[in-house]
């Protein structure tokens, strides 16, 4: 199922839904399309749509507290673009900074992609004791980021330049 970002009336994003959702939301007027898919149409008895990428609510949804991105390892796949942190070649695997076995968390801070043969050089050591320095800090994602993590890579791809921009850079 493809799904459609929608953005809040102030273009930050929320949340995502699926394709049906999405035009409910349309036809209801309660939602406008910011993006569209070029070439694809959604087609029942009375509707004949463009696919809906992106749209965006028409009324200002309270968003009660910012939560902060839950942590999990395909998240700092993406986050870190699939490049490995020490050599920046494809990884596979998620690498703890400071391993589990002194201590080191699941969390954003602690972890970062790597590849299967730099995971398993670095081995239960801190990236200093390996002499295996970190091409880039590991960072947090907000929210907003995380939504766009989540977003599958093709559809990411294909967001609007504004909104792409808000992804952390490479
Ligand atoms: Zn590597």
């Amino acid at each position: 199922m493809r799904d459609t970002l929608v953005l809040n009336a102030s273009f930050e994003p929320l949340s995502t839904v699926t394709l049906n959702r999405a035009v409910v939301l349309v036809l209801q007027d309660k939602a406008v399309v910011e993006q569209s898919h070029p070439a694809l149409r959604v087609r029942a008895a009375a509707v004949d749509l463009p696919v809906p990428r992106v749209i965006r609510l028409c009324r200002y949804v309270r968003v009660p507290f910012r939560r902060q991105a839950p942590w999990s390892r395909p998240g700092v796949l993406v986050r870190d673009q699939h490049r490995c942190a020490y050599c920046g070649r494809r990884a596979t695997t998620v690498d703890h900074v400071v391993p589990k076995s002194h201590g080191g968390a699941d969390s954003w801070l602690n972890t970062v992609a790597s590849c299967a043969e730099d995971n398993h050089r670095k081995a239960d050591r801190t990236p200093e004791q390996a002499g295996m320095p970190l091409l880039h800090e590991p960072f947090v994602p907000s929210p907003a980021d995380a939504m766009l993590l989540g977003l599958r890579s093709g559809e990411r791809a294909a967001l609007p330049d504004w909104l792409a921009a808000a992804q952390p850079a490479a």
